[in-house]
Parts: C-alpha cells; sequence; structure tokens
C-alpha cells in the first residue's frame, strides 16, 4: 500500500468525487480527515464505508469559507492525527445562471467556498507542510476553469483562480519538498451534475469524445497518483480527467 502511515484531509469528503478519494486513498492505506458541510448522514455514512477499508478515520462539520472555522478544523485535525500528509481541496458548489442576472451573492458565495475555501486549508497547513519538509496538495478544479463556461461565470471564475492558486502555492513550496496540483475533471456523474436538465445534461455527453460521462472514482484514480511517491517532482500541474472533452 502506497500510502501507509499517511493522513489525508479531504475537503468535501462525504459525498461524490470527495467520498470517492477518500475511498482510493483509504485502499492505499492512508488515515482520511473527512471535512463536510453539513450532511451529517451521507458523513457517515463515508466514514463507515472509509471505516471499513481498515484505516483510522474522523468527521468535521465546518464551512470552508469561514477562516476562523478552518483554523479550528485544521488545528484538531493535527492533534487527532499527529500530523497531515495530504491535502485534497475539493468541496465545491455551483450557482449557475448567466451575468446577466447572476446575483451578487450568488458570485460571492462561490468564489468564497470553491477558491478562498482552498486558500484557507492551504494558508493553515503552510507552515505545518514547511516544517515536515513534505506534503502533497491537490485542488480539484473543472475544465471550466480553463475553459470558461457560459452560465457558470462565478464558478469558472474560481475554478480557474484555483489554478493561479495552485501554480502560486507550487512556486513557495517547491523547495521545501511540497508539491502542490490542480485536477481539472470534465463531466462527473455526481449530486452536483445530477441537478442538470436533461437537454443540458444530453449536451454535455455528446461533447465528450469517450462518449460517457466520467465517474468520481476516474477522478480518484489521479489524485491517488497525485499523492503518491510516483509523483514527487510533478508540481503546478494541471491534470485534466475529462474522457477528451477539453481537448
Ligand atoms: P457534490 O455536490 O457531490 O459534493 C460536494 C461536497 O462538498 C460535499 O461533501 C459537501 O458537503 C461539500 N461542501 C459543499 N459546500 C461546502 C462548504 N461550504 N464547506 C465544506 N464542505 C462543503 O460535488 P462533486 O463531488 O460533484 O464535486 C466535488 C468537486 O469537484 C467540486 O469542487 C466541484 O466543483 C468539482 N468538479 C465537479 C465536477 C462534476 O462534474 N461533478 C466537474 C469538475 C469539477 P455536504 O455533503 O455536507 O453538503
Amino acid at each position: 500500500m502506497k500510502l501507509n502511515q499517511k493522513t489525508a484531509l479531504i475537503t468535501g469528503g462525504s459525498r461524490g468525487i470527495g467520498k470517492a478519494i477518500a475511498l482510493r486513498l483509504a485502499q492505499e492505506g492512508a488515515n482520511i480527515a473527512l471535512v463536510y458541510a453539513g450532511n451529517h448522514q451521507a458523513a457517515e455514512e463515508t466514514k463507515a464505508q472509509v471505516e471499513a477499508l481498515g484505516v483510522r478515520v474522523k468527521t468535521y462539520s465546518c464551512d470552508v469559507s469561514d477562516f476562523e472555522a478552518t483554523k479550528a478544523v485544521v488545528q484538531s485535525v493535527l492533534e487527532d492525527f499527529g500530523g497531515v500528509d495530504i491535502l485534497v481541496n475539493n468541496a465545491g458548489i455551483v450557482r449557475d445562471g448567466l451575468v446577466l442576472s447572476m446575483k451578487e451573492e450568488d458570485f460571492a458565495r462561490v468564489l468564497s467556498i470553491n477558491l478562498t475555501g482552498a486558500f484557507h486549508m492551504i494558508r493553515h497547513l503552510y507552515s505545518h507542510f514547511m516544517r515536515k519538509r513534505s506534503g502533497r496538495i491537490i485542488n480539484i478544479s473543472s475544465v471550466v476553469g480553463l475553459n470558461g463556461n457560459a452560465g457558470q461565470a462565478n464558478y469558472s471564475a474560481a475554478k480557474a483562480g484555483l489554478i493561479g492558486l495552485t501554480k502560486s502555492v507550487a512556486k513557495e513550496l517547491a523547495g521545501r519538498n511540497v508539491t502542490c496540483n490542480a485536477i481539472a475533471p470534465g463531466y462527473i456523474a455526481s449530486d452536483m451534475t445530477a441537478a442538470l436538465p436533461e437537454k443540458a445534461r444530453e449536451a454535455i455527453l455528446s461533447s465528450i469524445p469517450a462518449k460517457r460521462a466520467g465517474t468520481p472514482e476516474d477522478v480518484a484514480e489521479a489524485a491517488a497518483f497525485l499523492a503518491g511517491d510516483a509523483a514527487s517532482y510533478i508540481t503546478g500541474e494541471v491534470l485534466r480527467v475529462d474522457g477528451g472533452m477539453s481537448m
């Protein structure tokens, strides 16, 4: 097992892509600190599934957009597990709409969770990783952060910002043996995409060369690779997991 004795902190780890990443890293032997917003039932179900893989797991309810709350959670995780080796910034939401009618609060909320939330977690673990002289940071961006998307200006801006954050942190921490990479998933079947209207889903599917939606497990494989020793010389990279959608 590649991640024995490691601890992974995963935001949005209770459902969808984050859950698949939690299970995949646990399969490799990593202990899991799972941060979620408020769906306690989903968090408990995921916790039980991770536990069944024989690793330690704890859940922490917290809004990643809250600087002080994330600071307290990181502190608790460090005390509970004795350290963090892998940080996966995966928590995210959408509030779609054309810019013409987009509410100010919908723009701000998407930025504060998808982008500022990742900054908070990195900020609170920064000195820990520096002192350890090792660490893996994986930010879950999106292909719309690379290409933009009509109706998702807030979300695309947040995901593009995440790529800038990734590259800057990668440059700051590379000398300390800490890598920071982004994954840009395409269209992945999850609660988030299940909310899309049928017509929109069909249009997206027909634009994917692989002719299928991605699975959370497809993204989790990429995360497991970036978290492992085999990726130690890869930093500042944006790895697309999109079935060719954004070629
Ligand atoms: P889901 O909606 O299925 O899950 C979202 C997760 O994020 C849940 O665990 C949720 O917790 C958590 N979360 C939401 N808001 C907060 C918050 N304020 N603080 C802490 N946790 C929060 O999303 P997906 O699995 O589909 O997406 C995961 C990531 O992947 C997101 O960043 C998304 O933007 C990105 N992505 C998804 C794609 C897709 O096609 N699905 C494509 C490209 C990128 P709770 O259960 O408690 O609400």
